[in-house]
């Protein structure tokens, strides 16, 4: 079912989900106060707007009211992304994205009640730091703050041997949910199947258990 989104503040962030949304078919409206950074979504987005979304009544005359999801993308300026997302949720909106800054912002963000706090760059700092470690950590994504899904290629230290041989659950604490093989994805496999150095597994686990996993298989 398609849906419509807005996507609020244009800049490196916003501005890319906004052409991925357009791109997948999607409605989008893009606001931004800056009329340069508009001009640059007029034939991408569906509608592109110049306002302040700190101001209640333009956002009501705009319609946000029947939108489906917001995704407030305002950078630096965290007064104005705390204000939106209040105003927004105030009007009742379904569903609210906002990127936070900071762990502070990110903390006043759930109080207020967004219902989805992204951390970009943060996020994308520590998949890169975990594919820094190991080539073979090929993606890291946290749950919460203590619980982590990684992906990662089997390589020599695993393939050929099967899951009781390396007794990843007991040894380390984790669950190996699924184990991609070429087009194949085996969803909760056996602890007899034998695995492959080319497999990709998907593990589950707490971060300590999971740091422990790959310094010794991975
Ligand atoms: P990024 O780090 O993702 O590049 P920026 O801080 O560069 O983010 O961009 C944030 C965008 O949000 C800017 O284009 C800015 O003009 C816009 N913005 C800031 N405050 C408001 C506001 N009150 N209403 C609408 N847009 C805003």
């Amino acid at each position: 079912m398609k849906k419509d989104f807005a996507v609020i503040g244009l800049g490196r962030f916003g501005g890319s989900i906004c052409r991925e949304l357009s791109r997948e078919g999607m409605e989008v409206l893009a606001l931004d106060l800056d009329e340069d950074k508009v001009n640059e979504y007029r034939d991408i987005a569906s509608h592109a707007v110049i306002a302040d979304s700190t101001d209640e009544s333009v956002l009501k005359e705009l319609g946000f009211r029947n939108i489906d999801h917001v995704i407030v993308a305002i950078g630096d300026n965290i007064q104005a992304s705390m204000l939106t997302t209040l105003i927004l949720k105030e009007m009742g909106l379904k569903m609210i994205t906002v990127k936070a800054q900071n762990d502070y912002h990110e903390k006043i963000l759930n109080k207020i009640g967004a219902d989805q706090v992204v951390h970009p760059e943060r996020d994308m700092g520590k998949r890169i730091a975990h594919n820094i470690i190991s080539n073979n950590i090929l993606d890291y994504i946290e749950l919460s703050d203590d619980h982590s899904v990684v992906e990662v290629k089997a390589g020599d230290k695993m393939g050929g041997r099967t899951l009781v041989d390396l007794d990843i659950r007991a040894e380390y604490g984790c669950n190996v949910v699924a184990i991609k093989r070429d087009r194949d994805v085996i969803v909760s496999p056996m602890a007899t199947e034998e695995i492959k150095e080319s497999d990709v597994l998907i593990v589950i686990g707490a971060d300590k258990d999971i740091s422990r996993f790959e310094k010794n298989l991975v």
